[in-house]
């Protein structure tokens, strides 16, 4: 959440009448900001990356609550047995604490451990790095390094019995009792969510986030329901139909919601309701924004470059989804999916039953195909402006190995290229790669747009891509409208464009630069990526999104492929074990610039680089067999560690041959970088499972497991206790966890 201002928010009935306010005054702050910006070149590729936490409270044997006897976040003390774990609605004054820390070390002139933000969740923290990270390969070993500190960091602020988790979903979130201190229960009747699950207490106490809770539910005119297929197993009642929660027995009015299109429900008690039998359902936002996740942040040099980055990621993203799978367990059960994402959608999906398709279309303005969070429905495209990328410092730092020594095939510093950015305006003939690879039929999906703000955009000159990409984020009403902040200087602040855009959960951001900071430029957000239980690993993951984003300008790789596919993988890639026995569209034929790519990969894959060729049977190509424009369902391994008889030289094999071409940088520094990319070559061949395989065998190898996909108080403490001390290093654990966890 970047948005935290302080204010009066205002209720739905109220927000809704300034919605036209806010989206009219939106455009004129991005129109702003993009006639500022728009010929802004040569940032370099700093990035950062956000961690979420879950602050997880443990009970053990013998222990008094009251006098906290054991320390268990690391401090010398012996750990025991807990025997029941919940979430400790305290995190935000644990974030106070460490914001304080950052406060104290700026004022020294000191750069602190890390930088600490509330998240939605009463339970959760994220934290970033104090400053971003720089664009040299030396600047990507700090990312576990920062990762460690934050964690220490918050370790030692914690509460005894408290330890911050990095783990995706908690495993009992919305099960009775799931909060410490316990207290308020579930309010169906007056909630802000009317969760028959989750109290009000669990939500951030910041007036936005229960606001935001109470404004989607209002704005679809029902609660949110999620539905996630139970995980069968073989004594998993059948059908599995589950007991009303206290809270409802309690309650005097029934929840609102509605009949679902077969007329049954699970939960006694709760007709007329959308619970379906053989699932677990799911009523509230903190059951998708109570989830934590991984997210990296990087700045381009131009805007036409961010453009170009973001739309190659867009591919990118559920086969990382589907790596990063970390999400088997949801309200105390196992279930039959292994990813957050479909959850997280239903969570904040404020579409009208109108909008839904549902009924026919009265009093709202559009169908709208998808949730506010959901996957990317635009392609951006590099604009009109968009020649061939960035030649700085990119390209020029990937000399093909068997060039003569002496005559590198592109410049070597600054000082030897016209225009070190290259983007667009550059004479420079060393612009040689073509990467406008942009096609329209690649946006292939229904999207609607806000016409009035589309014409607006175009009337100020933005070209058709990018004001569809705005417009189409501009058919959102704003949720959170605070009071006192309608007013606005539009050439000072973003607030009313940042209230529509940061709203827009997509599995790509395209962020503009801020009006106030002219530090920062154009950047991308990636999204999509699951917590992992290490910072190892989730260094790992960040690492490699970063160097695939350099190699895609060092080679410029193209990945399009229509929109409809890559939603299509979004889809399997949530579905339990995908990325062992998942098929995912790939797009075959990634790599216009052959030479330079060709020398550098491993024998087998040479003149492989360009994909196309008739694949081997079993494999399904579209649109034929010989368009060079094919993409092919394939294998996360195939896609990922390359497939020598399909021709297709696999993401990773790409990344290593990136980093080769960099003879210039430290022998330590690449063997050092090799150790993350041979951990995502191994997750990819399946040699590690993943977190989520992990955590669903832990659980159901549990002595007190019964066969039922119940994930009992003791089994749920028992993962926790083991998912701290993956995270805390414990030496004895992460030899028990090396499947999964490499190291
Ligand atoms: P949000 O929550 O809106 O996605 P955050 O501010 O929490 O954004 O995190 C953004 C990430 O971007 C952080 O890791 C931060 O270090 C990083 N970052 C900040 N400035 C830049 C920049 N100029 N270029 C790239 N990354 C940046
Ligand atoms: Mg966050
Ligand atoms: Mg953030
Ligand atoms: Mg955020
Ligand atoms: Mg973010």
């Amino acid at each position: 959440m970047g948005l935290l201002t302080l204010g009066t928010p205002l209720s739905w009935d109220e927000a809704k009448q300034h919605a036209e306010h806010v989206r009219a005054h939106g455009i004129e702050q991005f129109l702003n900001i993009w006639n500022k910006c728009k010929t802004r070149r040569s940032d370099a590729l700093l990035f950062g990356d956000e961690v979420e936490y879950l602050l997880a409270h443990f009970d053990y044997e013998g222990d008094d609550e009251e006098t906290n006897t054991a320390k268990v976040n690391g401090n010398g003390v012996a750990h025991h047995r807990p025997t029941r774990v919940r979430l400790s609605t305290t995190a935000h004054e644990l974030v106070a604490k460490l914001a304080h820390e950052e406060e104290v070390a700026t004022q020294s002139g000191l750069v602190a451990d890390g930088h600490w933000v509330p998240e939605y969740g009463r339970f959760m923290a994220e934290a970033t790095p104090a400053r971003p990270f720089g664009s040299t390969l030396n600047d990507l070993l700090e990312v576990e390094k920062s990762m460690k500190k934050r964690r220490r960091q918050a370790e030692e602020v914690c509460a005894p019995h408290e330890a911050l988790l990095t783990l995706t979903v908690f495993p009992r979130l919305g099960c009775p009792d799931s909060f410490y201190p316990s207290g308020q229960l579930p309010a169906a009747d007056t909630s802000a969510s009317r969760s028959i699950f989750i109290p009000d207490s669990a939500i951030n106490p910041h007036a936005r986030f229960p606001t935001l809770t109470a404004n989607i539910r209002t704005r679809r005119g029902e609660k949110v329901a999620i539905n996630l297929p139970i995980f069968r197993d073989k004594n998993t009642p059948s059908p599995f139909l589950e007991p009303a929660p206290p809270s409802l027995l309690s309650s005097t009015t029934l929840p609102q919601v509605p009949v679902p299109a077969d007329g049954k429900a699970t939960i006694p008690g709760l007709l007329p309701d959308c619970a379906k039998p053989d699932h677990v359902y799911l009523d509230a936002m903190a059951f998708g924004m109570g989830n934590c996740c991984l997210q990296i942040t990087f700045q381009a040099c131009s805007v036409e470059e961010a453009r170009r980055l973001y739309d190659a990621l867009i591919p990118v993203a559920p086969i990382l989804t589907a790596l990063s799978a970390a999400s088997p367990i949801f309200r105390g059960y196992l279930v039959d999916v292994d990813c957050r994402w479909n959850t997280i959608s239903g969570s904040v999906d404020d579409r009208t039953r109108e909008e839904r398709g549902l009924e026919p279309l009265r009093t709202s303005t559009y169908r709208i195909p998808k949730s506010r969070y959901d996957s990317v429905s635009l392609y951006l495209s590099g604009g009109p402006n968009y020649s061939g990328g960035c030649g700085f410092p990119r390209l020029d730092m990937v000399t093909p190995r068997h060039s003569p020594e002496g005559t590198p095939q592109r410049p070597r510093s600054v000082a030897e290229m016209e225009d070190p950015c290259g983007c667009g305006d550059s004479t420079s003939s060393e612009k040689s790669v073509d990467m406008d690879y942009f096609d329209d039929k690649y946006n292939d999906i229904p999207v609607p747009i806000n016409q009035k703000v589309y014409e607006r955009l175009r009337e100020n000159d933005i070209d058709h891509h990018l004001a569809q990409h705005i417009s189409h984020l501009f058919i959102r009403d704003p949720l959170v409208v605070y009071k006192e902040l309608l007013d606005q200087d539009d050439s000072q602040s973003s607030d009313h464009f940042e209230n529509i855009q940061s709203t827009n959960w997509q599995t790509l951001r395209f962020k503009p630069p801020p009006p106030n900071n002219p530090n920062i430029g154009w950047r991308v957000e990636f999204r999509p990526l699951e917590l992992q239980m290490t910072d190892f690993e989730n260094a790992a993951f960040s690492v490699f999104v970063v160097l695939l984003v350099r190699a895609v300008l060092g080679f410029g790789l193209n990945f399009y492929m229509p929109l409809s596919k890559v939603d299509e993988n979004l889809q399997t890639a949530q579905k339990r074990d995908a990325a062992k026995s998942g098929r995912f569209w790939f797009r075959r034929n990634i790599c216009a610039n052959q030479d330079l790519l060709e020398d550098l990969l491993p024998a087998p894959f040479h003149s492989l680089a360009n994909g196309g060729g008739v694949p081997p049977p079993g494999y399904i190509t579209h649109p034929n067999n010989t368009d060079p424009d094919q993409h092919t369902l394939m294998t996360i391994n195939d896609i990922m560690n390359g497939n020598t008889t399909l021709g297709f030289p696999g993401l990773i094999p790409i990344v290593r041959a990136y980093l080769q071409g960099q003879p210039h940088v430290d022998r330590s520094v690449r063997d050092s970088l090799e150790r993350y990319v041979d951990f995502i070559a191994a997750k990819s061949r399946g040699d590690l499972v993943t977190t989520a395989s992990f955590l669903r065998k832990v659980a159901t190898e549990h002595p007190d497991y019964k066969g039922d996909s119940v994930i009992s108080e003791q089994i749920a403490a028992d993962l926790c206790n083991l998912v701290r001390k993956i995270g805390e290093g414990d030496p004895e654990v992460l030899e028990m966890a090396k499947n999964c966890c490499g190291v």
